[in-house]
Order: C-alpha cells, then structure tokens, then sequence
C-alpha cells in the first residue's frame, strides 16, 4: 500500500538550513495500522506531510499502491491534532464530513447517507445537525475522524489525532480507530509521541531518531486481539513492549535492567 523510499527533507537553504528526515525507509502492507514514534521535532510529521503530498520532499520517493507520489492521493484522508482548525465553523457537522465526499463524485443524496453512517460510526448521530463550535473537544475530533471515514480512504494518516483531548476521551478514540480499522480494513499510519498509545493501538511501532530522521527500529506488536484498555495494559507482553519502545525513542537501547551509577556531586567530593 506505501512505499517510502530513502525520503529526506531538509527545511531551508545555507547556514540555516534544518535536515528534519535523513533517509526514511518504510513499507506499509494493506491493513496494517502502524504507530510512528520519535523523540519530539524529530521529523515525525514531516514524514507524514511528504506522505501525504503536502511537503514536497528533498530526496527520495514516496509511492501509494505504487504510484509515486507528487500531490495529495485522492484514496488517502488525513487525520490533523488539531481538530478546531480542520472543521468549518460555519457548517453543520453533517456538511462537514459530507464535503470531501464531492471529490468522490457522489451526489447530495449519497453524500448525506455517507456522511449519516460515518458519524453513527462514531457515535454522534444526534450531533448531525449542530456546529463544531458546540461540541467539546473529543466530539469534534471525532467529527474529524467521522470526515475522513466517510471518504473511505484505503490510506488513512493521522499525526497526533488524539493530543488534545482528556484522557478518557483519548482512550475512547484508540478504541475507535481499532473498530474503525477491523471494519473498514483501511491501511493507517499513525504518529504519536505516546509510547503507551503506540504500543495499544499499533500492529507495528516505528521508531524514529531524533533528526535527521532514520529508523531506529521497527517492531512488531504481537499482542492478543480484541484489545482492552485495562487488560491489554496489564499484560507482560505489554509493559515490555512499552518499555523497550521508551528506550528506542531515549536512544538508549543497550540499556539493561541495572539500577544508574549513583554518583557523587562534586561539591560533596570538595567538602
Ligand atoms: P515532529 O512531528 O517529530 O515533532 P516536525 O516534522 O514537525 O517534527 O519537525 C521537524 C523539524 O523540522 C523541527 O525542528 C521543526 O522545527 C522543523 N520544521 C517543521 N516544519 C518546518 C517548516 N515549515 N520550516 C522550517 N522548519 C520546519
């Protein structure tokens, strides 16, 4: 489904110029979910960007079902952090997630059953007709995720999609990207800089290092399915997967389970 292939991107020109991605490599079969991780500013969303065709990249090539990308694949949606800035305040919430669906070609009748069956998908049906503006926050990035739905991409792309919202809110939207994701079958790059949210949600948790960005490493989520908030968290597999992750995104994979050297502060030693 992607193809990211030696991609780098560098910010400017000269003295000040700013090498965020250092060689990308990555390769997203259909219907994985994979989590992308990296130290912050590290060049996570950049990547997401040349995915996506918004970023034009320096070096190397992004291709989608195999086609190179060079502007916005019409199968692809993406999923922003911030909701309050991607949702028209002056539409209801229905016209919202109807819009894009005029790109697919469909008419006014279609566009409002997609659009209707997108957001009883994720629960805010009786919020069809209300504006952004008057719903809480989870509400309207769940609006977000109901446009992008309703579209049907095969390749979704969601850069912190849930950095804003509380923390039940946040967990209740992991669990609809994963209904939403054993539903519909979409493919979705996910960039996050929870650890715990990568290893929950991820088939796959790519560590970025800081920039310019290469993999770090690349790992398989192998835990059992249908994930649970609590359980899942619970379980050994688990709390090691996180921790090794934490590791990666610190840089300090060789770390072993030895308490830290504890040293002496110089002004003691002086004393
Ligand atoms: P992350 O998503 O991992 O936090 P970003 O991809 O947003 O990182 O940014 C990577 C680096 O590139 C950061 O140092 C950021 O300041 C810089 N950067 C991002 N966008 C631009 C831009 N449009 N112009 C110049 N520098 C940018």
């Amino acid at each position: 489904m992607l193809d990211v292939v030696n991609l780098t991107h560098t910010y400017g020109n000269g003295p000040d110029a700013h090498r965020a991605l250092g060689g990308i490599d990555l390769s997203v079969p259909e219907g994985q979910l994979v989590c992308v991780v990296g130290p912050s500013g590290c060049g996570k969303s950049t990547l997401l960007r040349s995915i996506a065709g918004l970023v034009r990249p320096t070096g190397g090539e992004v291709r989608v079902k195999g086609r190179p990308v060079t502007a916005t694949p019409d199968d692809l949606a993406v999923v922003f952090q911030d909701y309050s800035r991607s949702l028209f305040p002056w539409m209801s919430v229905r016209d919202n997630v109807a819009l894009p669906l005029r790109r697919r070609g469909l008419d006014r009748a279609a566009r409002r059953t997609a659009a209707a069956e997108a957001l009883a998908a994720v629960g805010l049906e009786s919020a069809a007709t209300k504006y952004p503006w008057q719903l809480s926050g989870g509400m309207q990035q769940r609006v977000a995720i109901a446009r992008a739905l309703a579209y049907r991409p095969s390749l979704l792309l969601m850069d912190e999609p849930f950095g804003s919202v509380d923390a039940q809110t946040r967990e209740d939207l992991e669990d609809l990207v994963l209904a939403v994701r054993e539903h519909h079958r979409m493919t979705i790059v996910l960039i996050t800089h929870d650890i715990d949210e990568s290893v929950y949600v991820g088939d796959r948790v790519v560590v970025l290092t800081s920039a310019p960005a290469v993999v770090a490493a690349d790992l398989r989520v192998d835990l059992p399915g249908p994930r649970d908030q609590i359980g899942t968290r619970e379980l050994p597999a688990f709390v090691h997967l996180r921790s090794e992750v934490s590791r990666l995104v610190r840089g300090r994979p060789e770390f072993s389970m030895t308490p830290p050297h504890i040293t002496t502060p110089s002004h003691i030693d002086k004393e």
